[in-house]
């Protein structure tokens, strides 16, 4: 049975009779539909929020945040099943991704109660006087966010949990290919005690919703997680206003020649294919240095067949389909571009629908398509390399700057990469991706300008530091 959710405005449910419909990729069935907004409504959207109810207090949020950790918690399974209905990803991921979700809004729920203001004496200087200074945050006064399809649901807790921590309204347009996970999760929201007026979920037509929204004078932010060419336009059209952006990544994953060989094929496949390889820092280019190359690579097609795909709902599955056929066809046609120019296909490559199977690439040439584009799927081309020179210049050779990894057994070598590779985290022994919800997160170059995410950055740049001084 299919679900047929309304947006909601400022806590108020909109039905419609122009609703937006979700399939489900592994087998093309009705998922559900969401009511889209007008642009009056969307108006209304924005006063309402701006005209604000009564402030909450650190502790009244703190405990918003902390039931819905609770509430996300015990429906673990219900949103799990929604997510995977609606995005393709096997139940092993979306159960995972619950979980870093209840994460966000435990952290949020801590972090809610901390105030980092500061304390200035100004008796410091020759002419000084007997004041003191002080800082102390103020929430913006209203933030649009836009997310993404590949974590329904964390993409959005990420956005909501710091700007309700922070005490600032919110309006969310998210991913019209994933929608309902959204509505939901706003539904717990409301239902923890969220005021209306805090929170807004929206679904729309570009021009006519989400192009008005980000240009909008009245909001002072807009947050935004997706591909590079749409930030870019967001960057382009929204104004004198604050932008967070968290784009795309090409994330490198340089296996060198000290390597532990076993631990580097566990994490080529946990970089590679987790999420359906739909992460932002998925490991896009395994960079191998030619004296482990042999080696490495067997034990990679080895651990890679563990990697079952198929029914995202089987128990068994391990990847689970890509986001929809389109997007299958698209990373087909980017494995036969790489054999072309010279690669050989190790493991997978095939489609069936919007299901690609687990793909290993070896010698890939660097002016592929593959080596410079962000192909969104389980795809792992192998680039060997001759020295850690070649492996440093390589890693930085695309125009991405969000993620890395290194393995190697030499603290030294460690070191020079974290300070030589351009990239937001460069994790050693690790994947790409690994991170805690609350540490800083964000890419630089076209990955994003530098501001960092993460529960605890995300909630700073959703609010402004006011300084004021009194004598003292
Ligand atoms: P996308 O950029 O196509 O869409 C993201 C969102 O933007 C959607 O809600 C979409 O409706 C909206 N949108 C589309 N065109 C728009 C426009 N012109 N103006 C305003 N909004 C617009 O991204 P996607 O395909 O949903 O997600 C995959 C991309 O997201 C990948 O590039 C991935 O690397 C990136 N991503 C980045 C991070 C990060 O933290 N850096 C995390 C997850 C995903």
């Amino acid at each position: 049975m299919s679900l047929d959710l309304p947006s909601y405005i400022a806590g108020r449910p909109i039905e419609s009779e122009d609703r937006l419909e979700v399939f489900n990729p592994w087998n093309n069935e009705l998922v559900g539909r969401v009511a889209r907004i007008t642009p009056a409504q969307l108006e209304e959207a924005i006063q309402t929020s701006l005209r604000a109810g009564p402030a909450l207090n650190r502790y009244q949020r703190s405990v918003i945040l902390q039931q819905t950790a609770s509430a996300l918690q015990e429906r673990t399974e219900e949103f799990a099943q929604l997510i995977t209905a609606e995005s393709g990803l096997c139940l092993r991921e979306t159960r995972y991704e619950v979980g870093r979700a209840c994460d966000v809004f435990r952290f949020a729920a801590m972090e809610a109660l901390r105030d980092d203001g500061e304390v200035f004496s100004c008796d410091i200087a020759p002419g000084g006087k007997a004041r003191k200074i002080f800082t102390t945050r103020e929430p913006l006064n209203l933030i649009a966010a836009i997310t993404p399809f590949n974590h329904p649901l964390n993409q959005v807790a990420h956005k909501l949990a710091p700007a309700i921590a922070a005490g600032a309204p919110i309006i969310l347009k998210p991913s019209e290919k994933t929608p309902l996970t959204a509505v939901r999760l706003a539904e717990v929201l409301y239902a923890s005690g969220l005021p209306g007026w805090m929170l807004s979920v929206i679904h729309g037509d570009l021009d006519l919703i989400t192009r008005p929204m980000i240009q909008d004078e009245r909001i002072d932010l807009v947050t935004f997680t997706g591909s590079a060419a749409v930030g870019k336009d967001i960057a382009a059209t929204a104004g004198y206003k604050k932008l967070c952006l968290e784009l795309g990544g090409h994330s490198p994953m340089l296996v060198l020649e000290d390597a532990d060989l076993d631990l580097a094929a566990l994490l080529a496949c946990e970089g590679s294919f987790r999420n359906s390889g739909q992460r932002c820092t998925s490991a896009r280019r395994l960079l191998v240095h030619q004296a482990v190359l042999v080696d490495f690579t067997e034990r990679f097609v080895a651990k890679a067949s563990e990697y079952v795909y198929g029914d995202p709902t089987d128990e068994a599955t391990r990847v689970g389909t890509v986001i929809d056929e389109r997007s299958a066809m698209n990373l087909e046609k980017a494995v036969q571009d790489a054999l072309a120019s010279g690669a050989q296909l190790l493991a997978g490559g095939t489609r069936r629908g919007a299901q690609f199977q687990p793909t290993i690439l070896a010698n890939v040439s660097r002016t592929s398509y593959i080596a410079q584009n962000e192909c969104f799927g389980p795809i792992a081309p192998i680039f060997p390399v001759s020295d850690l020179e070649d492996a440093l210049a390589l890693a930085n050779s695309t125009p991405y700057g969000l993620s890395s990894s290194v393995v190697t057994r030499s603290l030294e070598t460690a070191l020079t990469a974290v300070k030589r590779i351009r990239a937001g985290t460069v994790n050693i022994n690790e994947i790409p991706g690994y991170r805690l919800e609350l540490s800083p997160f964000g890419g630089v170059k076209d990955s994003g300008l530098g501001i960092k995410e993460g529960v605890i950055e995300a909630i700073k740049f959703m609010s402004t530091v006011k300084t004021f001084s009194l004598p003292w």
